[in-house]
């Protein structure tokens, strides 16, 4: 990968991560900053233009680790919890949200990996229930793990998940790491997917259907249990298409190795949604949602529709027991 600018603070110049990450990127210029945000908060920036040609900021995260979920989100457990080691992504799907929570496109990777480990493990222990934890909540799990090597540190440090579980979710098919192990039970890695006329119209720069399905295969056939991901799907109307792409999804893979499904609707905050209307002005997709979430109920009615369709197709191919709607 080829960075112009890599920011380091200047506190983590030296960890052993932030060296590793400069001997696996082309970059031109480092420049030390004393606080990431200086970088990554300023609100005069265009996110749009930054996502063409990001920098990288190499950072100390200090606290907030682990934070909870929202209610209903679960994969079939009742305590759920999220980190990000990084924030954004190098994929461009029209719809992210992560457009509308960060004023920065630039890449963000907090490089004291072993910061996360304790409260994960504390969690755990002080906890009689399972718990289960989700990577890749404010960026994608695996797209980048080529430069964070952030995966590798997680599964070599992995006995730290001991009574819990956790979901690296991606739409990426960087698997050459989970390919080359031993598959691991309280590990689960997860793909979003949609039809492939959302993902060519919408999922800019991020695998076609054939290359994540046939990913999602390979590693299934090594022993992985992985997780299937409809959420969001994109909804454009046509009932016929998502019918084919169901059954597309499911004629190949092997259901008992699929551990967890879920389904979502396109959702997101309204101060999020009304930013994105502002830095993507001619996208209909997005316009049109801005202005059925202003009237709330028919958005809701249809996103009722739509998830109820999807589930009777789902259902003819899984047991009700691995669905969760979030
Ligand atoms: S893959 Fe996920 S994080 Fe990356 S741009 Fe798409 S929605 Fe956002």
């Amino acid at each position: 990968m080829n960075i112009d600018n890599v920011y380091i603070e200047k506190r983590v110049e030296n960890h052993s991560n932030t060296q590793k990450i400069l001997e696996r990127i082309k970059f031109q210029n480092i420049i030390i900053c004393n606080s990431y945000s200086e970088v990554f908060n300023p609100s005069n920036q265009n996110f749009r233009i930054q996502k063409k040609y990001p920098s990288l900021i190499l950072a100390k995260k200090e606290n907030s680790f682990i934070k909870e979920t929202p209610p209903d989100f679960t994969i079939g457990y009742k305590k759920n919890y999220y980190f990000s080691h990084m924030l954004n992504c190098p994929f461009d799907c029209k719809y992210c949200y992560l457009q509308g929570m960060f004023n920065s496109a630039n890449y963000l990777i907090f490089v004291n990996y072993e910061d996360f480990y304790n409260p994960i493990q504390t969690l755990i222990k002080k906890n009689k229930e399972k718990l289960c934890f989700f990577s890749g909540y404010d960026c994608d799990s695996l797209a980048l793990e080529n430069i964070t090597g952030f995966l590798e540190n997680l599964v070599n440090n992995f006995h730290i998940f001991d009574g819990g579980f956790l979901e690296l979710r991606s739409k990426s098919t960087n698997v050459k790491l989970l390919s080359a192990i031993k598959p691991i039970n309280n590990l689960i890695p997860a793909f979003s997917l949609n039809p492939q006329f959302i993902i060519k119209e919408f999922e800019s720069g991020t695998p076609n259907l054939v290359k994540r399905l046939s990913v999602i295969k390979s590693l299934q056939e090594k022993g992985w249990n992985i997780g299937v991901r409809f959420d969001p799907i994109i909804w454009l109307g046509d009932q016929s298409r998502y019918e084919f792409f169901f059954k597309e999804v499911f004629k190949d893979l092997d259901i008992r190795k699929i551990h967890s499904i879920t389904l979502g609707s396109f959702r997101m905050p309204t101060k999020y949604l009304k930013k994105l209307s502002k830095i993507r002005p001619s996208d209909s997709f997005i316009q049109s949602a801005y202005v059925q979430q202003s009237f709330r109920r028919s958005s809701k009615e249809l996103n009722n529709e739509v998830k109820s369709f999807c589930k009777k197709q789902i259902l003819k191919f899984v047991e009700k027991e691995k669905l969760f709607e979030n």
